[in-house]
């Protein structure tokens, strides 16, 4: 595979409504099939980046106010999910919000809508993809999403994700709430979506885990960058060790 585009988040702001400033003048890159962290407090605006990127910054009143946000040759800002989807960027929202009254299988279905129609070789393909990677959603597909545990959960919205085939995968805080075990597995299959080509562009607060992950990350600190660089320099400047990974 070629590997794909770059996404570009050029000197970007964010405004909610007509006044609270969200994000104010960040950057940053993620290249092809790369693993990049975004590190930072509760508030600090890391959701906000994966809207802007996503698309979906306007379902919460939210807008690009400046700058610009490129994949490749596709503009993003300013955009919708499905633009966003069909040029490959796919967002798992915090909170592993899956459909709890639909089944495995009908969350799963749900996660290539929008893009307009596919061969069932395309979708079965993203379903063999997805149960290889998640072998536990492939014997619980009849199952009500609601009934599997938060584990289960988070795998089966990174699945959805994936049924859509992203070439760069915006990842929010899947570590939230889970077991230490459990936070483990998650790691290992960014890993693996990782290995397989897809980029990731990967939110944490657990900054032990993202950085082990990432080549780069960023701190964004109340909506503004705070430090970028390679992840193992990150882990071992003196501020995100004392903030970030509980060092003192
Ligand atoms: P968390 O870990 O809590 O998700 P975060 O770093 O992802 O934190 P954001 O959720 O991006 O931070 O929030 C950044 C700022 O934007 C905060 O001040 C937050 O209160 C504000 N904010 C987020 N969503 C909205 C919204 N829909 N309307 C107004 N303000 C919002």
């Amino acid at each position: 595979p070629d590997g794909g585009p770059t996404l570009h988040v050029e000197d970007v702001d964010v405004t909610y409504g007509r006044a609270l400033s969200a994000l104010r003048s960040v950057s940053l890159t993620v290249p092809p099939a790369t693993v990049v962290a975004l590190l930072g407090a509760n508030g600090a605006g890391k959701t906000t980046l994966l809207r802007a990127v996503s698309g979906t910054l306007r379902l919460h009143r939210g807008a690009v106010t400046a700058g610009s946000i490129r994949y490749g040759d596709t503009v993003l800002d300013g955009k919708d999910p499905v633009a966003a989807v069909r040029a490959g960027v796919v967002q798992v929202p915090e909170g592993r919000r899956v459909f709890a009254g639909l089944s495995v299988d009908e969350n799963l279905r749900s996660g290539g809508l929008g893009l307009g129609r596919r061969g069932r070789a395309q979708v079965q393909e993203a379903r063999d993809r997805v149960f290889t990677l998640f072998p536990r959603l492939a014997e619980r597909t009849h199952q009500p999403a609601g009934l599997l545990s938060g584990g289960e959960q988070q795998m089966l919205a990174i699945g959805r994700a994936l049924m859509a085939a992203p070439r760069l995968l915006l990842l929010d805080e899947p570590s939230l709430g889970l077991a230490p075990q459990m936070v483990h597995r998650i790691a290992e299959v960014v890993r693996e979506i990782n290995a397989q080509g897809t980029a990731v562009l990967l939110v944490e607060q657990n900054a032990g885990m993202a950085l082990s992950l990432a080549s780069h990350a960023h701190v964004l600190e109340v909506g503004e960058t705070r430090l970028s660089g390679p992840a193992d320099e990150l882990a071992r400047t003196d501020a995100v060790r004392r903030l970030y990974l509980g060092e003192s």
